[in-house]
């Protein structure tokens, strides 16, 4: 990991949507049912939205009728890193992109199998794109 591109506040907020600065850099979460993905079904990758890395696979993505998307796991374990969050009274781990840091949602333990984990990630932090094939 050489190339993390490190970034003032200024440029971020040049680059990104205020939607999109809100989640990833503000750590925002957006309101469910609200973002473009939660009800994606379609053959695709999510890329980050601050840096464009691969971040996750529809192969991955599931109903969990949260309304975020909801992924078992991400398209390679070192593309997302996480943190404990203690905001808000509760400990919850926070996932981020491993690259650019970008704040992407959180990770609960009641997934399916065989993972049973769930990604809740904000539409925002994502940009989908047409699989790589
Ligand atoms: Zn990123």
């Amino acid at each position: 990991m050489t190339d993390k591109p490190i970034k003032s506040d200024e440029q971020w907020r040049q680059e990104l949507t205020p939607e999109q600065y809100q989640v990833l850099r503000g750590k925002g979460t957006e309101r469910p049912f609200s973002g473009a993905y939660w009800d994606a079904h379609d053959d695709a990758v999510y890329k980050c939205a601050g840096c464009g890395t691969q971040l996750f696979r529809s192969d991955e993505k599931f109903d969990s009728g949260t309304g975020w998307p909801s992924f078992c796991a991400p398209a390679a374990a070192d593309a997302v890193a996480t943190e404990v969050d203690r905001s808000h009274g509760m400990a919850r781990t926070e996932v981020h992109c491993a690259r650019c840091g970008g704040h992407l949602g959180h990770i609960f333990e009641d997934g399916p199998a065989p993972t049973g984990l769930r990604y809740c990630i904000n539409s925002a932090s994502l940009k989908k794109d047409p699989p790589v094939r």
